[in-house]
C-alpha cells in the first residue's frame, strides 16, 4: 500500500511542478471563470473554449495559483477534459466528486452505492491519486476547487451558446 501511495505522491508532485495546459484564452471566444478557496488562499483561474456545434471542449488554459493539492488537481482536471465531450466533461466532475465524497459518506454510514452510480464507467486514470487526499478533509477543497469552477465554466459556455 505505501508503494501505492508513493506513486500518488509522485502523480500530483509531477502536476505541481510542470502543470498542463498554463496560460490564457482570448475572451470572447474562450470564458473566462475563476474560484477561490478561502480556507487555503487557492484560486483558479480557468479558461474554456467549447465548441458549441461539436458540444467538446476545444480548448482550456489555467492560470493562477494555490497549494499542491490545488494546482495538481486543477492541471490534472485541464489534462482530463480537454478535447473530451461535454458530456463526458460534466461526468468526470461528477466522478471526482464523487470520489472526494466517499470518504466522508463513510463516516456518516450513507449507502456506497449512490456513489458507485457516479464512478461506474468513467476512466479517472490520474484523478485516482488525489483520493488520498479524502484523509485530510481540510485539503478537500482544495482538490475540488478546480471542478468547481469546470462546471461553472461548462454553464456558463452553454448558456452563451443558447443566447
Ligand atoms: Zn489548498
Amino acid at each position: 500500500m505505501a508503494g501505492l501511495e508513493d506513486l500518488y505522491r509522485e502523480i500530483i508532485l509531477d502536476h505541481y511542478r510542470a502543470p498542463r495546459n498554463r496560460g490564457e484564452l482570448e475572451v470572447p471566444p474562450a470564458h473566462r471563470v475563476e474560484g477561490f478557496n478561502p480556507l487555503c488562499g487557492d484560486e483558479v483561474v480557468l479558461y474554456l473554449d467549447v465548441d458549441s456545434g461539436t458540444g467538446t471542449v476545444r480548448d482550456i488554459k489555467i492560470a493562477g495559483q494555490g497549494c499542491s493539492i490545488s494546482q495538481a488537481s486543477t492541471s490534472m482536471m485541464s489534462a482530463a477534459v480537454k478535447g473530451t465531450p461535454v458530456d463526458e466533461a460534466r461526468a468526470l466532475i461528477r466522478a471526482f466528486k464523487a470520489l472526494m465524497s466517499i470518504h466522508e459518506s463513510k463516516l456518516e454510514g450513507a449507502e456506497e452505492t449512490d456513489l458507485s452510480a457516479d464512478l461506474e464507467g468513467v476512466r479517472l486514470g490520474d484523478l485516482e491519486a488525489l483520493q488520498g487526499v479524502v484523509k485530510f478533509p481540510v485539503r478537500i477543497k482544495c482538490a475540488t476547487l478546480a471542478w468547481n469552477v469546470l462546471q461553472q465554466g461548462l454553464d456558463e459556455s452553454a448558456a452563451g451558446a443558447d443566447a
